[in-house]
């Protein structure tokens, strides 16, 4: 090509370009109304069937397959960065975010409606395995398909059993045969079985690719999806197989919890009464005072904020990290006494009522009465007093047992288990 001619070819290719950077900006702008037309009518940003009509229809414009394939590429990138754009501008106004800064750091975004902007605050721009399961409703998963690049779906069933190595190979498997590398990602959407699950895939697939964490119980939001412990259960004792993986960052939409049975969302709510105990009379007031329907993006923001300020000092569960179990050494003996009867958040809401003073028992006593939650066990306490001295957070022979005298604090005392079983008879006699 002689130098004029390229001269001209490029001149050509400039105005080409500008009339694309118009036309981009007109379509963009069009796709603006489109979403406000969608949001009215509560329909849903994509629309796959009308997606692949105007590829199809477009691309046969085009005779030159090279050329064509380039195409399909270009407008699929064109239509999702449409998809985003859209799902911005129907995104809620206010957020509140975390920071955690443990590893390379990650954040923890908190707002209602924020599971439709997925695709800006996640790289989902690859291959996307989505990990759910059979109780959690499937269009939350939908959703976050409908906003990655390339996604599969797959549903375990919900429940305890699938943190088990059958469940784990079978990811792992379909990890391999989706053909992800390691740059794609695993997206959990669950409760804290299916992050705990799926946090662990994706530590050892490849040695590790990258996990976001989309809690959908009140349990996983304040509490497991923080921290990056991941584990299966392994011969019927809870999770003994695992490892510490950060996630590369964490959605929580409270919309999410309004398909989550009430039983469910108390044992949550449990969870954050454990925090406020120790660390934010504050918040323990808040719970007390108010509706905590009504202020529950407050109190996940809070209960994170103090499970962030502990596991930022104590990753690996070595000290302070110790407060998080505050009423679950008596709380997981009544867990494997009843079988599964009692949710993990019932027995600790029991278990707190036997280590804090007089005065911070009635306060939790009459809170755990207004809210629902259980407050004393029937049976009697001689089984779960045998099971104390199997709880796995016993040093040996010696306890460490977190007591609370005064809400918003709380002193760590090594007992042995003889000593703590004579204080849990006489305390809850
Ligand atoms: P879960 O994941 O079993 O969820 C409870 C039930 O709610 C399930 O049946 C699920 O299908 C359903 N569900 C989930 N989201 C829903 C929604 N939005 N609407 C309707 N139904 C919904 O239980 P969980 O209490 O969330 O988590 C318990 C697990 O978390 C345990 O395995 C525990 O070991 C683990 N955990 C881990 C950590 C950690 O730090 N990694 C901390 C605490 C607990």
């Amino acid at each position: 090509m002689a130098n004029n001619s390229l001269e001209k070819a490029r001149l050509e290719i400039n105005e080409i370009d500008k009339q694309m950077a118009e036309l981009f900006v007109r379509r963009i702008k069009l796709t603006e109304a489109v979403a406000e037309y969608k949001q009215k009518n509560d329909l849903p940003i994509l629309d796959k069937s009308r997606e692949a009509e105007v590829i199809r229809r477009n691309s046969a414009y085009i005779e030159d397959e090279e050329i064509k394939s380039l195409y399909v590429r270009f407008i699929q990138k064109t239509m999702e960065l449409s998809r985003i754009h859209q799902s911005k501008l129907i995104a809620p106004a206010t957020e509140n975010l975390i920071r955690v800064n443990i590893g390379e750091g990650y954040s923890i975004h908190i707002g209602r409606g924020l599971l439709n902007c997925a695709g800006e605050i996640f790289n989902l721009n690859r291959r996307v395995l989505i990990l759910t399961d059979s109780g959690v409703p499937k269009e939350y998963s939908e959703k976050i398909a409908s906003l990655c690049h390339k996604a599969k779906i797959l549903t375990v069933k919900e429940g305890e059993g699938s943190k088990s190595f059958a469940t784990l190979e079978m990811i792992e498997d379909e990890m391999l045969t989706f053909g992800m590398t390691r740059t794609d990602c695993v997206v959990a959407v669950g409760g804290g079985v299916v992050g705990d699950l799926a946090g662990f895939a994706a530590s050892i697939y490849m040695r590790g690719v990258d996990f976001y964490n989309i809690p959908t119980t009140l349990l996983s939001q304040v509490d497991s999806s923080i921290g990056g412990k991941t584990a299966i259960n392994l011969d019927g004792v809870k999770n003994i197989v695992g490892s510490f993986y950060q996630p590369k960052g964490v959605l929580i939409d409270p919309d999410m919890l309004k398909s989550l049975p009430r039983r469910q969302l108390l044992n949550g709510l449990a969870e954050a009464i454990k925090m406020s105990l120790t660390s934010d009379e504050g918040l323990f007031e808040l719970i007390e005072g108010e509706d905590f329907e009504n202020n529950i993006e407050d109190i996940i923001t809070r209960s994170l904020l103090i499970k962030k300020a502990v596991v930022e000092a104590d990753e690996r569960e070595g000290g302070i990290r110790k407060i998080l179990n505050f009423g679950h050494t008596l709380g997981h003996a009544i867990e494997a006494d009843g079988k599964g009867r009692l949710y993990h958040g019932e027995c600790v809401a029991i278990g707190m009522t036997a280590v804090c003073s007089g005065e911070v028992k009635a306060r939790l006593v009459a809170l755990l009465k207004k809210v629902g939650l259980p407050y004393s066990y029937d049976e009697n306490y001689d089984k779960a007093a045998e099971l104390i001295s199997h709880d796995k957070k016993c040093d040996g022979k010696q306890l460490s047992v977190v007591f609370v005298d005064k809400i918003g604090s709380y002193r760590i005392e090594k007992m042995d288990v003889d000593s703590f079983i004579c204080h849990i008879r006489k305390e809850l006699k």
